[in-house]
């Protein structure tokens, strides 16, 4: 089980159910908070886009909802108003605090944490429900928590996170697409993906350089998920898009004892961004008959 700084771990933070943890100064409560860039602290200001947010993740109560970074709140207040409590993972240990003056334990569980440190099935395990996990990431870390994330999907219901639009549009792009590289073929994999709004810089303070956007991910049911080994997986995708422009069969030498091209319909003249998530996934199952990666063979881990 992972351990936040205060040595608490998440089952005994919902054990407790959010037992009072300790009160900031008052002189911190009444101080603006100054955003601290090495958190990736963007706060949402914007009572509109707030709304258009909250109505894209369609809270509803009994809903077992987690939220990434609530820092002031700016979507667990309004989220509260239909969940009536709602668990929160937050790093910095000052907005936590804030939070906890702010909110009672009935409404806001507070996980003062690391989010990369977040067993999601441990706290699915002791919640008895799926999750549902919402978010403004910290853009400093958004792919690292996509695929901390991804390791879990088969106890998560979805997913509402914002990122840099970019990063969004990556992450739907089509096969063949300029942008089609890892992160679309990791996730499409597992999720269906979809970009629900754009949101300009003006939205936050301090205000971001890039526009950023809402994507709502849902996992696949189990028995759709085709990859019979994410670890070999996540190799042969990562290995075949380190030369995007290359040949298959120049990338993916390593494995060329292994592979049977013909069988797989596959031109060893292809370039990755040519291959379908399905054809990777093909490619990838057909690999790991002949290597599987020892003992993960039908885990849902993602990450080589
Ligand atoms: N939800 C708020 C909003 O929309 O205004 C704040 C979003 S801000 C972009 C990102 C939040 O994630 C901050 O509150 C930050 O402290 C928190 N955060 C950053 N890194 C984190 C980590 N590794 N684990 C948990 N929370 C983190």
């Amino acid at each position: 089980m992972p351990t936040s700084k205060s040595s608490a771990t998440i089952s005994d933070a919902v054990s407790k159910s959010g037992a009072s943890m300790g009160r900031p100064p008052e002189a911190m409560v009444d101080t603006p908070h100054i955003a601290r860039k090495r958190f990736g602290q963007n706060f949402l200001h914007d009572p509109g886009v707030i709304a258009r947010i909250v109505a894209a993740i369609a809270p509803k109560s009994g809903d077992c909802m987690v939220e990434i970074g609530p820092g002031q709140a700016a979507l667990t207040e309004p989220l509260l108003r239909s969940l009536g409590h709602l668990h929160a993972i937050e790093i910095d240990r000052d907005l936590a605090a804030r939070l906890r003056e702010r909110f009672s334990s009935a409404q806001l569980t507070i996980h003062e944490q690391d989010v990369l440190k977040v067993d999601f099935m441990a706290l699915s395990t002791a919640l008895g429900a799926k999750l549902r996990i919402v978010g403004n990431l910290p853009y400093n870390i958004s792919s690292p928590i996509l695929f901390h994330l991804l390791e879990s999907a088969s106890v998560i219901g979805d997913q509402h996170v914002m990122l840099q639009k970019e990063v969004v549009d990556r992450m739907v792009a089509p096969c063949g697409s300029k942008i089609y590289g890892r992160l679309s073929v990791m996730l499409q994999a597992r999720y269906t993906l979809q970009r629900c709004l754009i949101v300009p810089p003006g939205a936050f303070h301090p205000a971001p350089k890039v526009d950023s956007a809402i994507v709502r991910m849902v996992p696949l049911a189990d028995h759709q998920v085709r990859v019979a080994d994410w670890v070999v997986f996540a190799a042969v995708v990562m290995t075949a898009f380190s030369q995007r422009r290359k040949m298959l069969r120049n990338t993916l030498a390593g494995y060329s004892e292994v592979i049977d091209w013909e069988r797989l319909g596959i031109s060893p003249m292809q370039r990755a961004e040519e291959l379908s998530v399905a054809t990777f996934i093909a490619l990838a199952n057909h690999i790991a008959e002949r290597f599987p990666s020892s003992g993960m063979a039908t885990g849902h881990r993602p990450m080589a």
